[in-house]
């Protein structure tokens, strides 16, 4: 028996799951706050205008570039691969550690 499902490969914007467009690996929804970001590569997309409202057009590729350590966790600083765009996402408890931590190295 064959199962061939992968052709369904859905993007949806909001608290659900989806391939990440820079990895291709899928994203299984967040379910405690909304999914904003890949956690195993930590891109994300602009189409927030502020957190969470969907308003912007643009749909470029959010790349990682900073991190900021502040009282409510970690921030991961993005800036858009289409408009440039910097915008802050806070990073999500399944995230990858490392490539957070390696953020805020900067051994590029
Ligand atoms: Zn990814
Ligand atoms: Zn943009």
């Amino acid at each position: 028996m064959k199962n061939n499902d992968l052709e369904h490969a859905v993007f949806t914007e909001i608290d659900e799951e989806f391939i990440c467009e820079n990895c291709g690996k899928k994203v299984p929804k967040l379910g405690y706050s909304c999914r904003n970001h890949c956690p195993y590569c930590l891109y994300s997309k602009h189409v927030d205008v502020n957190p969470g409202d969907r308003q912007e057009d643009c749909h470029g590729l959010l790349k990682p570039i900073g991190l900021d350590i502040n009282k409510k966790g970690y921030v991961i600083i993005f800036k858009c691969e289409k408009c440039g765009q910097i915008r802050r996402n806070k990073a999500a408890e399944d995230d990858d550690m490392d490539k957070i931590i390696k953020l805020s190295v900067k051994d590029d």
